[in-house]
């Protein structure tokens, strides 16, 4: 661990994708003597990429070699099992860096507002990936799957197709992933042979990639099944894609349409049930258990930009299920000290510039990227361009002398006096190779501790005398 010293000094809070592009882009700057401390309340760094981005998609997990690479720079120190708010407030990092950037993303899921969403086997897909990728937040969850046969998924983004994926796939096969020990047992027992997707749109404004929901096709013995009339294009959706459509909505279209087209298969198993232009409108449930989930038919409007928007028809069905999750889009939450922006989930900011309130002063030092900056979209890589566009805007306001120098001293000192166990970038280390070689003992990649207590026990165990 590198001592702070006078030079340019940056707290970056989270320790995910855009924590780390922030730290890159600043390092990459030509400013001399950059010190970028990141800090997360866990004490494991990567945010998402350990506790979201599904178990069998290792190759974007291998990202975090980049993010190895960043952290090996000089001038570079990570704090786990760091809270601000909890071990640390705003006002300590003022007076100790020249500038603060919020990057801790959106933590929370949204919800649908429906009666019943609080009937047990209602689930949010945020929670599901949590405890599946042993977040310490999330272990604590029961997935009764055990007693489960058909699934409604609410939502048709990248998420549903990772929660239909680790539902439909041999758990054989994610045995030989980082996925949670309690997550693997969990789907050894499942009976789940069948997701129906409800998405409220057609399948020209499907959210998923293409090559996540061919992905499941591709899996021995799951189909993914759309009725004719699904595959069909309404005529604002065909002049939309036309016009304004991209090519990946135009694959999703062929795909949906080839299967479509194509006969059920009696020899897959588990089935992908594609539905399209439906929206849940109320929870059912026996005994404080979901039985049933009634959803609406939708038909598309064009909003004012000409978007094609869901508009309910008036008609219903009854869908007998008996699990629904939702996978509606992560929400911000607010950080005490930190403002906030309670309509979007997000900090409020002017192109990372944090401002006090919608339409309200900037506040000087303090800015944000990532999700927490615009919301939950776009992929990993996505976060380099808006973590460059923060940097940017910091390094201008820096040469323009919009900056509060520190007066205090090394944060360091000040979490030793607090008695906060600090998780250094070297602890992170050696916590990593402890978990690669646990998991090759066990026949996997990754075994993966599942609580901040069992983490932070490894991580003293470790620490040379
Ligand atoms: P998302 O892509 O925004 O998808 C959210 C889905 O929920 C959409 O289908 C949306 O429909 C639907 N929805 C929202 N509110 C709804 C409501 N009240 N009722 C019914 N449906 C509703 O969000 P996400 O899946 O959480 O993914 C977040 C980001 O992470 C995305 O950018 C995604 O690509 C990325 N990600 C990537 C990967 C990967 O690359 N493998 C994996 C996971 C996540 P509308 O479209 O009609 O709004």
């Amino acid at each position: 661990m590198t001592e702070a010293s006078s030079g340019y000094r940056i707290a970056v809070i989270g320790s995910g994708p855009a924590a780390f592009y922030t730290a890159e882009a600043l390092f990459k700057s030509g400013v001399a003597d950059v010190h970028v401390d990141l800090f997360d309340r866990l004490p494991a760094p990567f945010g998402l990429v350990r506790g979201g981005v599904a178990p069998d998609h290792q190759k974007i997990k291998s990202v975090t070699r980049v993010y190895d690479k960043i952290a090996a720079n000089d001038g570079f120190r990570f704090f786990g099992n760091v809270q601000l708010g909890r071990d640390l407030a705003v006002e300590d990092l003022n007076a100790r860096y020249h500038h603060v950037v919020y990057a801790f993303g959106c933590e929370s899921d949204n919800k649908l507002g429906l009666a019943g969403e609080d009937l047990d086997g209602v689930y949010a897909a945020t929670d599901f990936v949590g405890w599946y990728n042993g977040h310490p937040d999330h272990r604590h969850h029961c997935f009764d799957l055990a007693n489960a046969r058909r699934v409604a998924l609410v939502g048709n983004g990248n998420v549903a197709m990772d929660v239909a994926r680790i539902l439909l796939e041999d758990p054989d096969v994610l045995a030989k992933t980082d996925i949670a020990d309690h997550a693997l047992a969990t789907l050894r027992a499942s009976k789940v042979e069948e997701v129906v997707l409800l998405g409220r749109r057609g399948p020209a404004q499907a959210a998923f990639s293409p090559k996540e929901i061919e992905e499941i096709h591709a899996i021995d013995g799951v189909d993914v099944i759309v009725r004719p009339e699904d595959g069909e294009l309404d005529a604002l959706s065909a002049r939309w894609l036309e016009e304004e459509g991209a090519r990946s909505q135009q694959r999703n279209v062929n795909f949906l349409q080839e299967r479509a087209a194509a006969a059920e298969s009696a020899a897959d198993s588990k089935k992908l049930r594609c539905r399209f232009l439906v929206a849940p409108t109320a929870l059912h449930g026996a005994d404080g258990k979901l039985a049933a989930v009634t959803i609406g038919h939708m038909q598309l409007q064009a909003d004012d930009s000409g978007t094609p928007r869901p508009r309910a028809t008036g008609t219903e069905e009854q869908l007998d299920v008996d699990l629904v999750f939702k996978a509606i889009g992560y929400r911000g939450e607010p950080v005490p000290g930190v403002p906030f922006e309670e309509r979007k989930g997000i900090v409020p900011n002017i192109d990372g510039r944090v401002v006090e309130e919608l339409g309200g002063e900037v506040r000087l030092g303090h800015y944000c990227a990532g999700w927490c900056k615009r919301g939950p979209t776009g992929l990993i890589g996505t976060n380099s361009l808006d973590a460059k566009d923060t940097v940017k805007a910091m390094l201008e306001d820096q040469a323009a002398g919009a900056v509060q120098p520190p007066t205090g001293g090394d944060v360091a000192a000040l979490l030793a006096e607090r008695g906060v166990d600090a998780v250094s970038w070297q602890d992170w280390q050696r916590l990593d190779e402890w978990e690669l070689a646990q998991g090759a003992q066990r026949g996997k990649l990754r075994h993966k501790l599942a609580s901040v207590e069992e983490l932070m026990a490894v991580v003293r165990e470790l620490r040379p005398a």
